[in-house]
């Protein structure tokens, strides 16, 4: 696995546990919002397996969880293995990712290697190509929420009210998805490094959090459960 960075601990990223977080490097996408561009790019030294296995080791009694976050952590091929390893280790294993790799997210869930899924729901699926990049193809989303839907693990779809959605596309998201268990609406925050053709969009102002709460009562006909600008 190529882990790119960690948050020794975190109360935010694996709901109702402490758990730290492991990136891993390199993205199927290319968000123009995108905070990790370091990551995706592959740059920078990589966590060693020994190196994670030693911080777990010596967190036992502190951590309940492991989150693989990204970049896009179903791109590794020893995903599988390293969740195994983890689970073995005694931690709860949740897992972020942008839905990019169904055939990954199928062999997680029979071989029963991760406890939570928060899927990436980005935009209308019309709109994948312009808010993600040419790598994003919404039909592998539908094919990943099709599969946690039809599991019996813990999951949510999460969206980052970027610049350039609006109303108008959450209400087509609510829609578009099958009923969630939770959706989990994410605030937009301008990032450190950005692609210079994509200026005028990452300063363009997102929907804040009034608006978006104005919406709520009419995203929630469509899909209950709603928590708003948790992070
Ligand atoms: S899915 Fe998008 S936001 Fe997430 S790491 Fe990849 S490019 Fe960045």
């Amino acid at each position: 696995m190529n882990i790119g960075g960690m948050v020794k601990s975190t109360f935010l990223d694996y709901p109702g546990k402490i758990a730290c977080v492991l990136f891993t490097q390199g993205c199927s996408y290319d968000c123009f919002y995108c905070h990790n561009r370091e990551l995706v790019a592959s740059k920078g030294t990589l966590l060693g397996q020994e190196k994670v296995g030693t911080f777990l080791d010596s967190r036992k009694d502190l951590l309940q969880g492991v989150v693989i976050s990204g970049g896009e952590p179903t791109l590794q091929p020893d995903l599988p293995d390293y969740c195994s390893w983890i689970k073995e280790k005694g931690f709860l294993v949740k897992l972020d990712t942008n839905g990019n790799s169904p055939e990954v997210l199928e062999k997680l869930l029979f071989l029963q290697l991760v406890d939570y899924i928060a899927l990436d729901v980005k935009a209308p699926w019309e709109r994948y190509g312009e808010i993600c990049g040419k790598g994003a193809r919404p039909q592998t989303v539908i094919e990943s929420l099709s599969l946690l839907k039809g599991s019996n693990i813990c999951w949510e779809t999460r969206t980052t009210v970027a610049p350039t959605l609006g109303k108008t596309d959450l209400r087509k998201i609510a829609c578009q998805m099958p009923k969630v268990p939770l959706w989990r609406l994410n605030r937009y925050r301008l990032p450190a490094c950005y692609k210079k053709d994509e200026e005028k969009k990452i300063h363009t102002p997102a929907p804040d959090c009034f608006e978006v709460q104005g919406w709520i009562d009419e995203l929630k006909i469509f899909q209950g459960a709603i928590v708003t600008f948790s992070k």
